[in-house]
């Protein structure tokens, strides 16, 4: 096993049901190596309110002091629009441990095609324009849209993050996309980062599906973020 983190977490901030002290106590009781704290940005309709993103910080630097393993802030920033702007400025991203981004709305359209191209290129300007660290569930938004990209279009976005030092989630929530983006990843050196998008505490470190994933592909310990966020 490469390594056990959760670097996806939702607390009561946002629309998960726990407060972060709760949520620690039970990745370590499930044995996990580290957690980061990722509410969702303000402009989801159940995000964390603009006016409370300072307060997480300080509840997270609470629940930090009672920690027996590092615990990170982070937030699951949306991309908000066609040149890829994200909902969260740059003088609280600063704050953070680790910014993660990602996309839950597109233009309306049920072709899945043309939302595959909207991602695609909302995704790609997110991460040229700002110091993005994880990107989270990529290519899901109510389906895989992996498979209505051409290979060319996949290995450019792949290549942009490894130039970049973006990270990609290894999704428990969606269990998208299939090994051979996860192994495209690694061939690029692009890093994983693993994710329960816990909105309970009983799913915190639920990370199966992500640590076998991890296995099948062949992934170890350096191909993951973790060890660059550890003190
Ligand atoms: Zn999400
Ligand atoms: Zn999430």
């Amino acid at each position: 096993m490469p390594a056990k983190f959760d670097f996806h977490l939702h607390t009561s901030y946002s629309d998960g049901t726990s407060a972060p002290p709760a949520m620690v106590e039970a990745a370590e009781a499930r044995g996990l190596e580290a957690v980061a704290f990722t509410d969702h940005g303000p402009e989801l309709s159940v995000g964390t309110p603009r006016e409370k993103l300072d307060l997480i910080l300080q509840d997270i630097e609470l629940a930090r002091e009672d920690a027996g393993i590092p615990v990170l802030a982070s937030i699951e920033a949306n991309v908000v629009d066609e040149r890829g702007r994200i909902d969260v400025e740059e003088e609280f991203t600063k704050k953070l441990d680790l910014l993660m981004v990602a996309i839950h709305n597109l233009r309306g359209t049920n072709d899945r095609l043309e939302m595959a191209r909207d991602y695609l290129m909302r995704a790609t300007r997110a991460i040229e324009q700002r110091e993005v660290n994880v990107f989270a569930h990529p290519f899901f938004l109510h389906h895989d849209l992996l498979p209505h990209l051409s290979r060319e279009e996949i290995e450019d976005f792949v290549r942009l993050a490894a130039a970049r030092g973006v990270a990609m989630e290894v999704n428990m929530k969606y269990k998208a996309p299939g090994d051979e983006f996860f192994a495209l990843c690694l061939r690029e050196g692009v890093k994983l980062s693993i994710g329960s998008d816990a909105h309970t505490l009983a799913e915190v470190g639920r990370i199966d599906w992500a640590l076998a994933t991890l296995r099948r592909v062949g992934a170890k310990r350096e191909d993951l973020i973790l060890d660059s966020f550890l003190r």
